[in-house]
Formats: structure tokens, sequence, C-alpha cells
């Protein structure tokens, strides 16, 4: 029976990425080797580097003002590297607290520089996106957290500031387009919207590198990795490869604006079933709700594990939700198609009719 894998991360792969990532995984490009045993100095690994940089550029319109990195350490390492390397620790840096990884993000940046949350929604559990008021003071940047994966919420609109945006865009990266010249820093770790776990994109303006004082260790330094073209120490070649293909899928299918429009189809599909079915409720205000990750409740909380049950036996998986939040989340990333959203909707509309 077809899978349909909604699981938050780590998440759905395209079909045709995963088989040739098996096929490399046994005999990359008929080399008689595996990609896994292959130096990360040759050249067909360096091919691959070069293609998934190249895929990052097209897909966002990335230009040679920016350098593409790829990272380990997920984007958790990502929370104290951006403050670490963008700001001195007299500088004012502003944050906006959307949930539990802003918070995390905020906690390390604390570390190294003069952190000020400007806004939050933490008093309603990150049910929705705060206003952001251009703060008086002018910060080094702004920190946001574009979609909060846990709660179900989303950035809509950039907001109106003067300094560059750092942004965890950890699971809606390559989800839409982008006002590009807004962003200072975009990171993600790749295992939610764009390939499997183990490595993290960061794309970064070259011009707000080298301004702090402090002593950077070697690695943690964003230029090591700049000059050394991600292979400073020996890169994750497995998920850049698989990270690679997953962008040429993207590209393949429309790239980002038709990413766009098939993620708010699906969305739609599923919050319009939220809203009609009297049994469910969904969490987060709709002004704010997610096109990646739909969180949602049953108003009786007795009959979850009857629904778990459905989605079982319908083939849904990864369907319940963060236990900050309770109830479901369903995470409907690029690679999820139509058919698996409508799957859904199906067991909830007949679990109304047995239920409700
Ligand atoms: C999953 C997630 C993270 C954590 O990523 P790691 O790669 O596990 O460190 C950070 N931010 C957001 C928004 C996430 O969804």
């Amino acid at each position: 029976m077809k899978k349909h894998n909604f699981s938050a991360g780590p998440a759905i792969l395209p079909q045709s990425v995963k088989e040739k990532a098996s096929q490399a995984a046994v005999d990359y490009n008929n080399s008689g080797l595996s990609l896994m045993e292959m130096s990360h100095r040759g050249k067909e690994f360096v091919e691959i580097l070069n293609k998934a940089e190249k895929n990052v550029r097209t897909l966002l319109g990335v230009d040679d003002n920016y350098a593409v990195l790829f990272l380990t350490g997920g984007a958790s390492t990502q929370f104290f590297m951006t403050a670490m390397n963008l700001a001195n620790p007299n500088d004012n840096i502003a944050y906006v607290d959307t949930g539990a990884w802003s918070s995390k993000a905020i906690k390390e940046a604390k570390l190294f520089s003069n952190v000020n949350v400007i806004a939050s929604s933490k008093e309603a559990n990150y049910n929705y996106i705060p206003e952001i008021v251009p703060p008086s003071m002018t910060p080094k940047y702004m920190h946001l957290t574009s979609n909060n994966t846990i709660y179900g919420t989303q950035i809509k609109e950039w907001p109106d500031v003067t300094c560059p945006f750092v942004c965890d865009m950890s699971s809606d990266i390559f989800s839409r387009p982008l006002p590009l010249e807004k962003f200072g820093v975009i990171y993600a770790g790749a295992q939610k919207n764009v390939g499997p776990a183990g490595v993290s994109l960061v794309i970064i303006k070259k011009e707000l590198l080298g301004k702090v004082e402090r002593q950077l260790p070697t690695i943690l330094n964003y230029q090591t990795h700049i000059d050394k073209g991600s292979s400073f120490n020996t890169p994750p070649v497995f998920p850049i490869y698989v990270t690679m293909l997953t962008l040429q899928w993207t590209i393949d299918n429309g790239g980002v604006s038709a990413m766009a429009k098939r993620n708010s189809e699906k969305s739609q599909l599923l919050y319009n079933e939220i809203d009609s079915n009297d049994l469910f409720v969904g969490t987060a205000q709709v002004s704010s709700r997610s096109n990646m990750n739909a969180t949602f409740l049953l108003k009786d909380e007795s009959l979850t594990d009857a629904f778990l049950e459905d989605c079982q036996a319908a083939g849904i998986v990864g369907i319940k939700g963060h236990r900050s939040v309770g109830g479901f989340r369903a995470s409907m990333y690029n690679a999820m198609g139509l058919d698996s959203v409508q799957a859904l909707v199906d067991v909830m509309n007949s679990f109304s009719k047995k239920h409700g």
C-alpha cells in the first residue's frame, strides 16, 4: 500500500530522488563504487557539490554577493554561528520569538551579543505570528523563523525594516519565492524540505562577514567555508548528493513559484476540511496558518486513538502532533502530492460520518 508520509522531519522525499540515491549508494554512475566510498576531493563529488550550489542559486535567484554553503551541525548550530560571526557583544540584534526554535536561537545568541526580543506570541502558545514593528534602535540584524514547524504558523509578509534578516527557514525554504535582497543569512537543516538529515544549507551575504572582534574557531567561521568551498573538512557527501537531486527535482517541477502554488492548493484542501468538519479544530490562528505544517485537534480527545487507527489503515503516517501542541500535525512539504492530502481528507471525512 502507498504510504502517505506526513512526518515533520526527517520528512518525505520525491520517489525519483530516492531511486537515484539508492542506485548511487550501490554504484555511482557505473563507476563500480558507492558514492559513500568516494573521495570528497574527487571529480565526481566536486561536480555534485557545484551542481548543488548552482541549483540553490537557480531556485532562489542567489547572486554572487552571497555565498552558498553546505555545513554540518544542523540548524541548531546556526543558532549560535550566526550571532558569533555577525555581532559584537555590544551590538543590538533583534529577535522575533515565534516558537521553540526561535527561543533556542535567542538563548544561543545571548551568549554572543545583545539580544532584543521585539515581538513574541509565547503567551498564546505561539499560535500566531505577532505583528513585527520596526525597533527604534537599528539592530545589526533581525532574526526570524519563517515557518514554525511545531505550531503550524508561517510568516506571510516580510516586515519592512532597514536591517538585514537572519532567517531560520528549516521547514519552508524552497516552498515559495523570496525577496532575497532583504536577507543577510538564510539557514536551514536539510531534513524537512530539502534532503536527508546531516547537512544544513546556509546562504550568506558576504559583506556582513569580517566585522566581529572576537576570535572565531576555524571551523565555526563562515569565511573558512567560503574560502574552502564547503570542503574545509570532509563534508556530508551523501546528504549533499541527495539534496542536489531534490533541488534538481524542484527545478524540473517548475521551481519555487510552482511549489508555492502546489503547497497552497494542498494546504487549502486540508484547512477546508478542518474548518468544515465538526469533529476537528485548527490550533493556529487562520491568518498565520502554515502551508507546510497544519496543526489540528479532535474536539473530543478520547477519539484520538480511533482516528490514528483509521489513518494507519489508510497508509497515513507521521500525523501525531508535537507534544507541546498535542493533537495532530500534517506536514505537507514540497515532495508531497495533492493525492496524499486528499487521502487524509477522505479519512477525516469518513471518520466524522462514523463518530459525528
Ligand atoms: C527542525 C528545525 C530546527 C532544528 O534543526 P536541526 O537540524 O535538527 O538542528 C530548527 N528550526 C526549525 C524551524 C526547525 O523546523
